[in-house]
């Protein structure tokens, strides 16, 4: 148990969250679960990203006697969160293959004499009879797994390793395990409950509303250029790029470099050191960024990312919404943005039927992929598609994404869908999109000429729409899953046999008119999260930056990130309270004991010296 009370034996959750983090207030579900889990409660924790379910074990482990025992997937971050709680005095260690034999046996020794609050262990580790020795004279708190949802297949971080963990039940009969993550998708939760023996746990959930995030999809145009207008919003903050190939992420580092934008790949192709390399800049650094796969994320706990980009179309809803969710962890604005096209959707779909699943995975996947489309292709507000994805309902109307900022209008287009789906049909539905949109307005072509199109009463019916236009209805009729790619037909465009109501007239269609995508401009001011530190007045802005100097001068000492040290919404606090001694900075939130009196000398003088 972590020393930090004075006058009790055994702190609350309270005190610690008061003396250990700095914070005065736990945050939704926060105190329940950690209520729970310190009365010795199994507890499963589903809430999104950025919402503290760090705390939810940590503060239990502090509480309870022991060690509590982490158990995180990625032993290259294990590091950062070790040094990240030892800033904050807790006693914290992680036991991986780098220690050397001395680290070891401190660690063990530590354990023994209950002088460690907190030990990370990857999967596979803590299954061995290395740790069951380890853990033979040591009193554990609890056990956390951290990032359960890498137990399912459902999910898209699947590790075998997870499997093996269900046993934590039966050989440590009594100990509280809490197993927490930010994917909500029902499959994915039973698969934690039962892979991990959790049915007797308590499920807590939130929301998964993440209000400072705004969400903007674009059609694709000239993707670069519009990636470009969006990264010109954020100059001088760090985020990622996700793109789909491995050849797509390192041309796309290279071309914004050359852009003069700093930026560094990341894929599963380079070298283990390469990537931590590159991942530990993007932790580091404060302007940077890292143009990635999917391959890159998970576990990533940098509270500012200002900004993700998709350009492609990810898996699926589940996907789409963990990788957005990276952004913006420490609850400050910030921004998400998508470009895709038609291309993106045989391209996904083949992905899915040339991959080894079974039909009825592909079946699902495919359902997936329908499900994101709606979310791209819908006129009303994208938060409330998304939640209402998750089985959340939301009013809608949230403004802050680009359809409620832009409302889409939308027309009446049975017409032209009759006509789109009659084209599919008529040429025996054996064509891609761009072939059945030259049949529809009428271009005469090798094609189409070659297969007869050009004598058939649907050639040029739908000349009176352009070909845009038509790539739009098309991709809306994908969403509505009214028309479906087939891969093995070489993305040839099927009827579904909820068409046939339309050919009936017994189904209405409305389309979203697309705009041309000017782009949003930089505004004055930069992006949101800047204009939130400019909400700061003139002479408190310049003293934020003074702060913030002076917090990477620290974390370069520390060699850790700057947010070990303290987070923006920190420092915002520290430039508006402008406290004046040691007792006046405990007020500020984020600020506890033991960074007080690591940090606090050397901020109160930066804050002195301007007052000056
Ligand atoms: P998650 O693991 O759910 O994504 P974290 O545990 O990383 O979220 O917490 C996100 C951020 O919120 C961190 O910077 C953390 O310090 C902060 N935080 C968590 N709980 C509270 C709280 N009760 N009050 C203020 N800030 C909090
Ligand atoms: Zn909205």
């Amino acid at each position: 148990m972590l020393d930090i009370s004075t006058d009790s034996a055994r702190p609350s959750p309270l005190d610690v969250l008061k003396r250990v983090y700095g914070y005065d207030a736990f945050r939704s579900r926060q105190e329940e679960v950690v209520g729970h889990v310190t009365a010795g409660g199994d507890a499963v924790v589903l809430f999104p990203t950025g919402a503290g379910k760090s705390l939810c074990f940590q503060i239990p482990a502090l509480c309870r006697d022991g060690v509590g025992i982490v158990i995180s997937p990625l032993i290259a971050l294990m590091r950062d969160q070790v040094e990240a709680l030892k800033q904050l005095g807790v006693r914290a260690a992680a036991l991986n293959s780098s220690l050397t034999r001395e680290e070891f046996f401190s660690v063990r020794n530590a354990m023994r004499t209950g002088d460690l609050d907190l030990l990370y262990v990857t999967p596979e580790r803590i299954v061995t009879d290395g740790f069951a020795e380890l853990a033979a004279d040591a009193r554990i708190a609890l056990f956390a797994i951290d990032e359960a949802h890498c137990v399912s297949q459902w999910g898209h971080d699947f590790r075998p390793e997870y499997r093996a963990l269900g046993v934590l039940g039966e050989r440590y009969p009594g100990v509280p395990r809490i197993a927490l993550t930010a994917t909500a998708d029902p499959h994915t939760r039973q698969d934690i409950i039962e892979r991990l023996g959790l049915g007797g746990a308590k499920v807590f959930t939130t929301s998964f509303d993440r209000p400072n995030i705004s969400y903007e999809i674009a059609e694709r145009d000239q993707a670069r250029q519009q990636l470009l207008r969006f990264l010109s919003r954020h100059k001088g903050e760090s985020g990622i790029v996700y793109c789909l190939s491995r050849a797509k992420v390192e041309d796309t580092a290279d071309w914004l470099n050359a852009q003069g934008i700093r930026a560094l790949p990341y894929h599963a192709g380079f070298d283990r050191a390469v990537r931590e390399a590159n991942q530990d800049a993007f932790l580091k650094e404060e302007n940077l960024c890292l143009v990635a796969t999917v391959a890159f994320g998970m576990g990533i706990d940098k509270p500012d990312v200002r900004y993700v980009a998709h350009l492609d179309l990810p898996g699926s809803v589940e996907a789409y919404y963990q990788e957005t969710g990276r952004a913006g962890r420490d609850g400050l604005p910030s921004e998400v943005w998508m470009a895709y096209g038609m291309a993106d959707v045989v391209q996904r779909r083949r992905m899915i039927d040339e991959g080894g699943a079974a039909d009825e995975v592909k079946r699902i996947e495919r359902a997936k992929l329908t499900a994101l489309l709606a979310i791209c292709e819908t006129a009303g507000c994208r938060r409330k598609a998304i939640l209402a994805h998750f089985g959340e309902a939301h009013p809608g109307h949230c403004g802050n994404c680009d359809t409620c900022r832009n409302p889409v209008e939308t027309w009446d287009g049975t017409e032209a869908a009759i006509k789109a789906l009659a084209a599919v049909y008529r040429t025996g539905e054996r064509f891609g999109a761009a072939h059945v949109i030259d049949v529809l307005v009428g271009a005469a072509n090798e094609k189409t000429e070659r297969f007869g199109h050009t004598s058939m009463p649907v050639f040029g019916a739908g000349k009176d729409i352009a070909p845009r236009v038509w790539q739009s209805i098309f991709r809306q009729l994908l969403a509505m899953g009214l028309v479906s790619v087939d891969h093995a037909a070489y993305g040839a465009l099927k009827l579904e046999p909820e068409a046939r109501a339309v050919f009936r007239h017994e189904r209405q269609v409305f389309f979203r008119k697309d705009r041309p995508q000017a782009g949003r401009k930089a505004k004055a001011g930069g992006s949101p999260a800047a204009r939130e530190r400019s909400n700061l007045s003139g002479s408190d802005r310049e003293l934020f930056e003074l702060l913030r100097a002076e917090r990477l001068a620290i974390a370069k000492e520390l060699d850790v990130p700057p947010y070990v040290v303290f987070p923006d919404t920190t420092l915002i606090a520290l430039a508006k309270e402008r406290p004046r001694d040691r007792e006046e900075l405990l007020d500020i939130p984020g600020i506890g004991l033991s960074k007080r009196d690591r940090f606090g000398d050397a901020f109160l003088a930066v804050i002195e010296a301007f007052a000056g």
